[in-house]
């Protein structure tokens, strides 16, 4: 496939011309979400970018599985191994099963990325749903000895793997040393551990764990990172192209799947590209749930919230997550989500713009149309550049606003579009509705609350019968005929009812 596409990949830190393993097949894997409370808007941004990824693989006539998973079991309250589950903790307060809480916010978390335009995955494994193939990859692992296991627990050798197979840290970019430096407090409590460095991969469950499963080391549970390499594997082979996530998924979370993946039989790095969104901010620092300085997205639909002064539709924040490069910072704040509105509102009114483009009846097109169809052409070309290089969207969006303004300037005047082609003219348009609409995904809100305008049609056909002008009165009656509505003329003054 002939493309300049190239992807910053975190494994080779440079930008890597995209290159699939089987092209035109292209597997994508995203880390989905822990399904134990309802998603913030930090929690968006990696499914909005990932989801720009695979509609843009697909425009260019990639054939795209795209998997993002469901972590229902596994995610322990620390992303060491320490703590209760997640899951199993919001079970217990709320005196439910856990898969009951699993599914409740599992449907929300659906629910919610449809509103933002996200396409629903090819496939959406949960973890609870593949033990089997994750207790396969600890058995892998242990047979080549990475793992050890003790008292019902399995563990990841890091210092033996990192010393025989492969650099651990070499995703992150972190030695060894510097690791060890930094774990030499936390040994305390793991002590099952022979180095603070290893992670379990799979857990003895202990006397009180509802989530257990058998296992050849007795009843336990998978540790958090294997899930994704088991299910990686399962669904899109032993090496997908594309591993994606959130930069505080690098380490340990990505590191590891690595690690488990040239452990076991697999041997290879699980994915060819490993890629990051940048996180969300608010006043410069993360969006998390443990800072509690975060914004639920159910509730910025509906708004106002604690932090923000009104509501903003799934549209706007979808837009507002695009605007910037996927690899930088976004602060978010009624400031920025109000520019947001703005830059959204534009470019869908420019798809309204796109069907009144039509040279006037009678005006002639220019004899000579090849320097303005190529300055046309160029204004189209310039927003694939955008996204061509690292999935920039603000580029491309940048370059979606200048072709706009060069519509704009043809709407301000429609007899100027005898300059260009009418083939130029449609290409740049098509080019445009697509962009905007199959590939950052933006489509047209309701504009407007039909209830609300229902009731003004009513006050207008009021007034016209007071001032007895009866066309004007007919004319309305017939409109709103046209729309399954009949005008119900009483004592009291007007009303309306659906046309049974
Ligand atoms: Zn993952």
């Amino acid at each position: 496939m002939q493309h300049p596409l190239s992807l910053y990949n975190t494994l080779t830190r440079r930008k890597d011309p995209f290159e699939p393993v089987n092209s035109p097949f292209v597997g994508v894997y995203l880390c989905g979400p822990t399904v134990y409370s309802e998603a913030h808007l930090g929690n968006a941004r990696g499914p909005v970018v990932f989801d720009v990824l695979t509609r843009y693989l697909r425009h260019l006539g990639y054939t795209v599985r795209y998997v993002r998973n469901v972590t229902d079991v596994g995610h322990l309250e620390s992303d060491a191994d320490e703590g209760e589950d997640k899951m199993a903790k919001a079970a217990r307060a709320q005196r439910k099963e856990p898969m009951q809480i699993a599914q409740h916010f599992a449907n929300l978390y659906r629910q919610n990325m449809l509103a933002l335009g996200c396409l629903p995955p090819d496939i959406e494994p949960q973890a609870s749903g593949h033990i089997t193939e994750q207790i396969t990859m600890v058995e892998e692992i242990m047979a080549n000895g990475f793992a050890y296991e003790v008292n019902g627990s399995v563990y990841f050798d890091v210092p033996r793997y990192n010393a025989e197979r492969e650099r651990y840290g070499k995703l992150s970019n972190r030695s060894i040393d510097d690791q060890l430096a930094g774990t030499r407090d936390t040994l305390a409590g793991q002590d099952e551990k022979r180095s603070p460095l290893d992670f379990a991969i799979w857990k003895k469950a202990a006397p009180e764990h509802i989530m257990r499963w058998p296992s050849p080391w007795g009843e336990g549970f998978p540790g958090w990172h294997l899930e994704c390499s088991a299910m990686s594997r399962k669904y899109l082979g032993g090496l997908s192209d594309i591993h994606g996530g959130g930069l505080d998924l690098m380490f340990p979370h990505h590191e590891c799947e690595i690690a488990q993946c040239q452990g076991s039989h697999t041997r290879t790095d699980e994915s060819r590209f490993w890629m990051h969104n940048n996180m969300i901010t608010v006043d410069g620092t993360k969006m998390s749930k443990s800072l509690g300085n975060f914004v639920l997205l159910g509730e910025m639909f509906k708004g106002p919230t604690a932090t923000l002064t009104q509501a903003y539709s799934p549209m706007v924040v979808r837009f507002f997550l695009l605007q910037a490069h996927y690899r930088s910072p976004v602060d978010v704040s009624d400031e920025a989500l109000q520019a947001a509105r703005k830059g959204y509102r534009k470019l869908m009114n420019g798809l309204r713009l796109l069907e009144k483009l039509q040279l006037p009846e009678g005006t002639e097109r220019a004899a000579d149309t090849e320097k303005a169809d190529a300055e046309l052409r160029k204004l189209v070309a310039d927003v694939f550049v955008g996204f061509n290089d690292d999935l920039n969207t603000a580029r491309a969006i940048a370059s979606l606003f200048n072709l706009l303004r060069k519509f704009n300037g043809f709407f301000a005047n429609l007899t100027t579009l005898s300059t260009v082609s009418e083939a130029a003219l449609a290409e740049a348009t098509e080019s445009y509705r697509t962009v905007v609409t199959q590939v950052l995904g933006l489509v047209d809100e309701p504009r407007a609350n039909a209830e609300q305008l229902l009731e003004l049609t009513l006050s207008f056909y009021q007034e016209a019968k007071t001032a007895k002008a009866y066309d004007k009165v007919d004319q309305i009656r017939a409109a709103l005929k046209g729309q399954g509505i009949v005008i119900k003329d009483l004592k009291t003054g007007v009303d309306w009812a659906y046309e049974e």
